[in-house]
């Protein structure tokens, strides 16, 4: 009973209800939680998932875009996660899960944004940050196994549902926190740009992105990223402003900050984080260029997916978690053999950020075939990368090399990090 009026108090999606359940009389943190908005929630507390029939507390998101668009003052900024353009397209009718960047990048630029840069990007410093930490975490032997921390669904769940390993979880930030904080001290400043003329938007899958703006951001005041928008949003935005999206020609991002590798470029794929990481472990762990780079064994639609790979003298024992329904499995094995794996990626979502609850639904298609073509279109995207390694990208190696010091350095650590909040 008393679980019963928690979980009614604090709305969350019949997903995490089901493993929030799982805790039985466990959830007496659910006490210490306070809503992070007064009123009615629109969205589950821990994945960011809308619940139906109740207020969404980001309505307004698209009146804060609006104004800053229209602000002369202000150069607005933006940058798309992995996922969008692999689903931005079924919002317009064209074939689910085309690969729709270089339109996508026109939409946006039509819209008048300043700047539009690829969230890939980021995600290949999250992958040089994530790699480094865990070869640190080897060396001094733990805590293992290291848990990705790039899906803030997840990082909720487990920074308040199960407090025993906030230790595991890697503290290198997303790839939307890490770009707010590039963007804001990096870009901003190499181009003469106030903070208060700045307004940084990313486009992402899912609410709980909307969420993750409140923490651990580097500018004083306000946030690294102002607002984030979902696919869905942006396609309404873009039907609003009567742009007609089938028929833009392509464009390309604005390349202050590179061209993403290959290994960025899947991270919106369940095990995409895994694949990524472990093609720059492989290099870094064995000290010779691997020619492998696909890790076949990772990806797929398998609620779990375990595998065991040798590195060097190590061989390295993973898994990855689709889904939050599929966590209390691993936490079972992790009781009894702590030491099983020593990598694990959780992802949120059913297919990983493709299936995002801001990506489009697509009528006439299970939400299998839905999230196969979406995957393939990533996967199909990032084998014509010049570079499929993060560490092999010239543009991460300049970054590294002239403003933050190398990778793990004090710098490195303090915008591209974080902490944990337990309480
Ligand atoms: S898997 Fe991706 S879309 Fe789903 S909650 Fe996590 S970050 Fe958001």
């Amino acid at each position: 009973m008393k679980n019963d009026k928690i979980l009614t108090i604090y709305n969350f999606c019949d997903s995490c209800k089901y493993i929030l359940s799982e805790h039985g009389d466990d959830l007496e943190w659910l006490n210490k939680i306070k809503p992070i908005r007064e009123g009615k929630i629109g969205y589950c507390f821990l994945c960011g998932q809308p619940i139906l029939n109740e207020v969404n507390p980001f309505e307004k998101d698209l009146d804060l875009l609006e104004s800053a668009l229209n602000n002369p003052n202000i150069k607005v900024v933006c940058f798309t996660a992995p996922s969008v353009r692999v689903a931005l397209g079924d919002e317009f009718n064209m074939e689910a899960g085309a690969f729709v960047q270089g339109k996508m990048v026109s939409a946006l630029k039509n819209l008048g944004f300043h700047a539009v840069f690829d969230m890939n990007s980021a995600a290949d410093f999250t992958i040089m940050e994530e790699a480094n930490e865990f070869c640190e975490r080897l060396k001094n032997g733990g805590p293992l196994p290291m848990f990705t921390s790039c899906c803030p669904g997840w990082v909720n769940y487990a920074t308040n549902v199960c407090k025993d390993y906030i230790k595991n979880l890697s503290t290198a930030k997303s790839p939307q926190q890490m770009f707010g904080a590039l963007i804001n001290e990096y870009y901003a400043k190499n181009n003469n740009i106030k903070s208060g003329e700045l307004f940084v938007v990313s486009i992402v899958p899912c609410l709980a992105k909307k969420l993750e703006l409140r923490e651990s951001s580097n500018v004083s005041v306000g946030y690294d990223v102002d607002v984030a928008i979902t696919t869905k949003e942006l396609a309404t935005y873009l039907k609003y402003k009567g742009i007609d999206f089938a028929s833009l020609p392509d464009s390309d991002f604005d390349d202050f900050f590179g061209t993403a590798s290959g290994a960025g470029a899947i991270f919106g794929n369940t095990g995409g984080v895994m694949e990524a990481v472990l093609r720059t472990l492989g290099d870094t762990l064995t000290n010779k260029k691997q020619r492998k780079l696909d890790y076949n064994m990772v990806r797929g639609l398998d609620g779990i997916r375990r595998a065991s790979v040798k590195m060097g003298d190590r061989e390295l024992h993973l898994a990855v978690v689709m889904g939050l329904r599929n966590l209390p499995v691993i936490f079972k094995e992790l009781e009894t053999q702590p030491h099983k794996y020593d990598f694990v990626e959780v992802m949120a979502c059913e297919g990983g950020c493709i299936g995002g609850p801001g990506q489009p639904n697509v009528l006439g298609l299970s939400k299998e075939e839905v999230l196969r073509k979406r995957a393939s279109g990533l996967y199909a995207g990032e084998k014509n990368r010049l570079e499929r390694k993060a560490h092999k990208n010239p543009a991460v190696i300049k970054i590294y090399k002239e403003f933050l010091d190398g990778v793990g350095s004090e710098k490195a650590k303090k915008l591209l990090h974080r902490t944990y909040n337990i309480d």
